[in-house]
C-alpha cells in the first residue's frame, strides 16, 4: 500500500495547523472542490467566555471557556467538553474539526463541535466544579440546544458534569430537554452502554484491523496508554476478547508484564485507588516513556493528543496502532509508521464508538422510550463494523493510509452536504 503523508519536515505547533495538513492532503487526493475545502478550512462559529468563579476559599477566580462549532452541513453540530490545562482556542477548533469528520465517517447526522474549560480539576472541590459547570452552561445558553448543538463528556469530565450542565441549561429553557447534552447518568435519560462505548469501538475496530491483518486476538499482545474512560475500557474489552494486554499505564505510572496483566485486577485496584493505576502489583512498573515503545501488536494510545511523535515513533514495535485518544500521532509521526508498514486506525475512526452512542442516547431521548444494553452494543458494533470498512476501501482504492482515507471517507459526505444546502 502506499502511502500520502503530510511533508514531514514542516513541524506543526498548532494542533489545528496539523488537521488542516491532513485535510489538504486527502482533498487533494480526492479532487475534492476548492469551494468546499474552503469552507471546511473554516470553523463556523467560536465562543470564548470567561467564567468569573467564587473558589471555596471566598476568592473568585476566572476561568476562560470556549465551544467552537466547526461544521453543522450533515445535521446539529455534536462534540465533548474538555477540563483541561492545555484547553486554548486552538485545541478546541482541531477537536471540533475532528467531530465533524468523526460524525461523518461514522455515519452520523451531525456536524462538529467541541468545548472546554482551561483548568484543572484535580485540583477543585466538586463544589467549585459544580459552580464553574454550571457557569459555562449559562454562558452557552445560546449555542447549545437539541437541534443545534449537542455537548458530551471529554477529558476531564462525565456523567456528573452533564448532569450539573443539562439541569441548568433546563432551568433556564423551563423545560426538561435531556437530549441537548449526552454522556448522562442512566437515571437521567444517559444510554446504556455509553460509558464504555468509545473502549467498546476500540476494540471493534482492532478487531477489525486484525481480521484484514490474517490475525487472531487470542494470538495477540496489546498495550493501552491511558486508564480513564477509554482506556480501561478498552482494555478490558480487548482481554475479554483473548487479547493479552502486556502493558497500561496512566498519569502516575505504567506497568509491562509480558505474562498477560488481568486488566480486572487493575481495574479493581484503581477504583480503590483514587482511580489511578500507581502502585498496582499485578506487573512491573516501567517508564512512561517506555510504554509506548514496548513490545507489543497492537498499541492503543488512549490518553494524550500528540504522543506519538517524530522522537518516538521508530521505536515502535506494534503492527497495528488504534488510536482511543484524540490526535495522538504528530503529522511528523506519520510518515515514519508508514514506512515500518504499521497500520493505524486513527481517532477519527477508532475512537468515534463514544459519539456513536452519544446519538443513540439522543434518539432515545427525542423517543422517550429506551433500549436495552444489548439493543445499543449490538447497533454500535453494525455501524463501527461498516465505517472500518468504508475507511478499508477507500485506503485501497486511493493507494493511501487509514489515516488519509479516514479524511476521505468523511469529505466524501461533507462534500453532499455543503453543495446540497448551498450557500448565500
Ligand atoms: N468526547 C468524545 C469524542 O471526542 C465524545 C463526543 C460525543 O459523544 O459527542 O468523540
Amino acid at each position: 500500500m502506499s502511502t500520502h503523508t503530510v511533508n514531514a519536515t514542516q513541524a506543526h505547533d498548532s494542533m489545528f495547523d496539523a488537521v488542516l495538513a491532513r485535510l489538504d492532503v486527502a482533498a487533494k487526493l480526492m479532487n475534492l472542490s476548492d469551494e468546499v475545502l474552503q469552507v471546511l478550512r473554516n470553523p463556523s462559529k467560536q465562543v470564548k467566555v470567561s467564567l468569573p468563579i467564587m473558589m471555596d476559599n471566598g476568592k473568585i477566580q476566572v476561568f476562560e471557556g470556549y465551544r467552537t462549532v466547526h461544521s453543522t452541513h450533515l445535521g446539529p453540530s455534536k462534540g465533548g467538553i474538555r477540563y483541561a490545562m492545555d484547553v486554548n482556542a486552538d485545541e478546541v477548533m482541531a477537536l471540533a474539526a475532528w467531530m465533524s469528520f468523526k460524525c461523518a465517517v461514522a455515519n452520523l447526522p451531525y456536524g462538529g463541535a467541541k468545548g472546554g474549560i482551561k483548568c484543572e480539576p484535580r485540583n477543585m472541590s466538586v463544589g467549585e466544579l459544580e459552580r464553574l459547570s454550571r457557569a459555562y452552561a449559562v454562558s452557552m445558553k445560546d449555542v447549545f440546544g437539541v437541534n443545534r448543538d449537542i455537548p458530551a463528556p471529554d477529558m476531564g469530565t462525565s456523567g456528573r458534569e452533564m448532569a450539573w450542565i443539562l439541569d441548568e441549561f433546563n432551568k433556564i429553557n423551563g423545560e426538561d430537554s435531556p437530549g441537548v447534552i449526552t454522556g448522562k447518568p442512566i437515571a437521567i435519560g444517559g444510554s446504556l452502554g455509553r460509558d464504555a462505548a468509545t473502549g467498546r469501538g476500540v476494540m471493534v475496530n482492532t478487531l477489525a484491523a486484525l481480521k484484514k491483518m490474517n490475525l487472531k486476538a487470542n494470538e495477540v499482545t496489546a498495550v493501552v496508554q491511558g486508564f480513564g474512560n477509554v482506556g480501561s475500557h478498552a482494555a478490558r474489552l480487548l482481554s475479554e476478547k483473548g487479547v493479552k494486554i502486556v502493558g497500561i499505564g496512566d498519569h502516575t505510572a505504567s506497568f509491562y508484564n509480558e505474562k498477560g496483566i488481568d486488566i480486572a485486577a487493575a481495574i479493581d485496584f484503581a477504583a480503590k485507588n483514587n482511580r489511578v493505576l500507581k502502585g498496582f502489583k499485578g506487573a512491573t512498573e516501567i517508564k512512561a516513556e517506555e510504554l509506548l515503545t514496548s513490545k507489543c501488536d497492537v498499541l492503543v494510545p488512549a490518553a494524550l493528543q500528540n504522543v506519538i511523535t517524530e522522537e518516538n515513533a521508530g521505536k515502535i514495535q506494534a503492527k497495528l496502532i488504534v488510536e482511543g485518544a484524540n490526535g495522538p500521532t504528530t503529522p511528523e509521526a506519520d510518515p515514519i509508521l508508514n514506512d515500518k508498514k504499521i497500520i493505524c486506525v486513527p481517532d477519527i475512526l477508532a475512537n468515534s464508538g463514544g459519539v456513536t452512542v452519544s446519538y443513540f442516547e439522543w434518539v432515545q431521548n427525542k423517543a422517550g422510550y429506551y433500549w436495552t444494553e444489548e439493543e445499543v452494543n449490538t447497533k454500535h458494533d453494525l455501524k463501527m463494523e461498516i465505517a472500518f470498512e468504508a475507511v478499508w476501501n477507500n485506503a485501497t482504492q486511493f493507494k493511501t493510509g487509514m489515516r488519509i482515507a479516514a479524511y476521505i471517507t468523511a469529505l466524501q459526505k461533507i462534500e453532499q452536504g455543503v453543495k446540497l444546502k448551498g450557500a448565500y
